[in-house]
């Protein structure tokens, strides 16, 4: 059962005496999080799948639980290797919706734009695992440059959504360059970039980076987190950071097995988030990425955790749980639905009521 408690972070950790992100499995073992019987199997998997775990992250991990819900997220398990029926290496049809390298143009009016492939960490149930932490993963200036001549070219794209990868791993001259350019094009409106930089590498967050992505246009985050603990001080000052400089902050969570698929830790992480103004956007029902079926949940237990979170917490705080059609086919809210066939409307305890009322 994961623990719903705010971060209980132990202490500092290091690899090998220095505060790094531990990309091997000795790496790890040498940080306390795993035995040293577990580097082979670690090794093995991260050969396949990009492994990184920073410092922060590192230090919120408690190794005494071998079902901590936070190195689950992190630590390379020997069943990454096994696939499910339906996985696929692209699942939620990147490639086949993107007109030029660094963009994805799924919907008429807006586009991703992913400058880069890199992230701070890699979360073992990633839906572009087969694609984040290789040798090249960065878009060269050329290839920048096409993208956002694509950008230029389609007046219909109203929003142009910044991810990767992360893109707040870019050092702040090239995310200001690329903010500017978005903001000289006059049919864009919204600049959204999606970060899990926040809560995993929180120092990275810094005046500059923040003053990086001021423009004239609107800016909103979107920030990936998954669990109250992965909200410690640290990851609270930056998205403060983030909030005071008047960008609007997002919150995105992907619905895991064994990590919040009980209502009282999402509970718990909703209220966290809106406490540090971030507004639940969405809960994932996981896609369908290689090697990912030990985190995935069904979508009954999906609906019935946000069936108990419309009696438990404020409109504020609900997110709207949605599933990304395999194929490229876009995402779709999956209920539950409150409003039933037979003329009635279910209320938050679970009573119907005619609608409209009868007599
Ligand atoms: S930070 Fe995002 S893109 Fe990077 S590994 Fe995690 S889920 Fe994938």
């Amino acid at each position: 059962m994961p623990k719903a408690s705010a971060a209980s972070a132990s202490a500092s950790r290091s690899v090998g005496g220095y505060r790094r992100t531990a990309r091997r499995g000795a790496d790890l073992a040498a940080a306390g999080i795993v035995p040293e019987e577990r580097i082979a199997e670690i090794e093995k998997v991260a050969a396949r799948y990009a492994m990184a775990l920073t410092p922060a992250v590192l230090d919120l991990i408690e190794p005494v639980d071998p079902a901590d819900p936070i190195a689950r997220q992190y630590v390379p398990s020997a069943r990454e290797l096994e696939s499910s029926p339906g996985e696929s290496i692209d699942p939620i049809g990147d490639e086949s919706h993107s007109p030029v390298k660094g963009v994805v143009h799924r919907y008429p009016d807006r586009v991703l734009l992913t400058p880069i492939l890199h992230c701070p960490v890699y979360c073992r149930f990633c839906f572009r695992r087969e694609r984040v932490g290789g040798d090249v993963a960065t878009l060269t200036e050329a290839e920048l440059s096409a993208a956002l001549d694509y950008v230029r070219q389609h007046e219909q794209i109203w929003e142009v959504i910044v991810t990767g990868g992360d893109p707040l791993m870019l050092p702040p001259e090239r995310l200001r360059k690329i903010v500017r350019a978005l903001d000289e094009i006059s049919h864009v409106a919204v600049i959204r970039f999606h970060s899990r930089v926040p809560v995993s590498d929180p120092q990275r967050v810094s005046t500059k980076l923040v003053a990086a992505l001021q423009a004239k246009k609107a800016v909103w985050a979107a920030i990936h987190c998954n669990h109250p603990r992965e909200l410690a001080p640290a990851a609270e000052a930056a998205c403060r950071r983030l909030a005071d400089a008047g960008i609007p902050l997002l919150g995105q969570t992907v619905l895991l097995k064994g990590i919040n698929d009980d209502v009282a830790v999402m509970e718990s992480l909703l209220r966290a988030m809106v406490r540090n103004r971030i507004k639940p956007y969405y809960l994932h029902h996981l896609d369908l990425a290689p090697g990912t079926g030990h985190f995935r949940t069904g979508i009954t237990e999906g609906r019935a955790i946000m069936r108990r979170l419309r009696g438990r917490v404020s409109g504020l705080c609900q997110p709207s749980y949605v599933l990304d059609i395999p194929g490229g086919y876009g995402k779709v809210p999956i209920g539950p639905d409150y409003l039933r066939d037979d003329g009635t409307v279910e209320d938050w305890q679970g009573a119907c009521h005619p609608y409209p009322p009868r007599g």
